[in-house]
């Protein structure tokens, strides 16, 4: 079979810049902010806990793909101009998600780096679009993707272009249905031995409960993910959307804690 673009055959391991903070180097890298961005008040308390913590790039939800049309569906483009404004009080980069084509553009007046989510894993139009441009982008695995159809996912975006591609694992849907997902961390083991590019992991989605998000982290950063990107918030159960899953200001300053003891270890 032919190498593909992102096969570690085909050159070095690829480091992605996202505003001087690097994904895929030395660090390990913490994305964390609410599941939705809800007003700017609590956008930026939150932004203000997240940076105290040490978190490295400040994610929040403007455009929601929700299960339900009845549920809310984001502040929108008035959700990007809350994000940025919170996001420059405290001088951090912005990672949010972009669902249509057509919203591109707005999309990146405002953040930093976009991110597609996994009901727009094999949006194949989205994926060429986005592999034009450069700019990072924080690919999540689709909720029933194989690993290859990632994979390929991920290429449709290199073969354009665009090479600051961030894979991330947030989880299956399986028999299981305790959690909200199963969160597939043999994934980030096959990624990180065979493909170049790097791979962060989401707990949240892929669990769907608080409880367990930070042990989880933790053990995506032991089978040796560059990076989490965690949903929290200055006051969980309040969130507008996915509080169940929603950890607190405490809890993840005690992850990251660790998070960096594990760092350390060099695994
Ligand atoms: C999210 O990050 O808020 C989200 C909707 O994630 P996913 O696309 O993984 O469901
Ligand atoms: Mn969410």
């Amino acid at each position: 079979m032919k190498n593909l673009l992102i096969d570690k055959k085909s050159g070095e391991n690829l480091i992605i810049n996202v505003k001087d903070v690097l994904i895929g180097g030395p660090d390990k890298v913490l994305i964390s902010g609410p599941c939705s961005v809800e007003s700017l008040d609590i956008m930026i308390n939150i932004s203000k806990g997240l940076k105290d913590i040490g978190v490295n790039i400040l994610r929040g939800g403007a455009f929601k793909p929700r299960t339900s049309p009845y549920d809310f569906q984001g502040l929108q483009i008035e959700g990007l101009k809350i994000l940025k404004t919170a996001a420059s009080i405290v001088n951090l980069p912005v990672v949010t998600e972009v669902m249509d084509l057509r919203d591109i553009d707005v999309v990146l007046k405002y953040a930093d780096m976009i991110q597609i989510g996994s009901r727009n894993m094999y949006n194949y139009s989205l994926l060429k679009e986005v592999g034009k441009l450069n700019v990072p982008v924080i690919l999540k695995r689709g909720m029933s993707a194989t690993l290859k159809e990632w994979v390929y996912a991920a290429e449709y975006i290199m073969c354009e272009g665009n090479y600051n591609v961030v894979l991330c694992e947030r989880g299956i849907r399986t028999f299981e249905n305790y959690t909200r997902n199963t969160l597939d961390l043999n994934s980030v083991c096959v990624i990180k031995q065979k493909y170049r590019l790097p791979v962060i992991v989401d707990p949240s989605h892929g669990t769907g409960l608080s409880e367990i998000v930070p042990q989880m982290g933790l053990a995506a950063i032991a089978a040796g993910a560059d990076g989490l990107i965690i949903e929290s918030h200055i006051n969980p159960e309040k969130s507008i959307s996915d509080s169940r899953q929603t950890i607190s200001m405490e809890s993840l300053s005690t992850l990251y804690k660790r998070l960096k003891i594990l760092q350390s270890l060099n695994l």
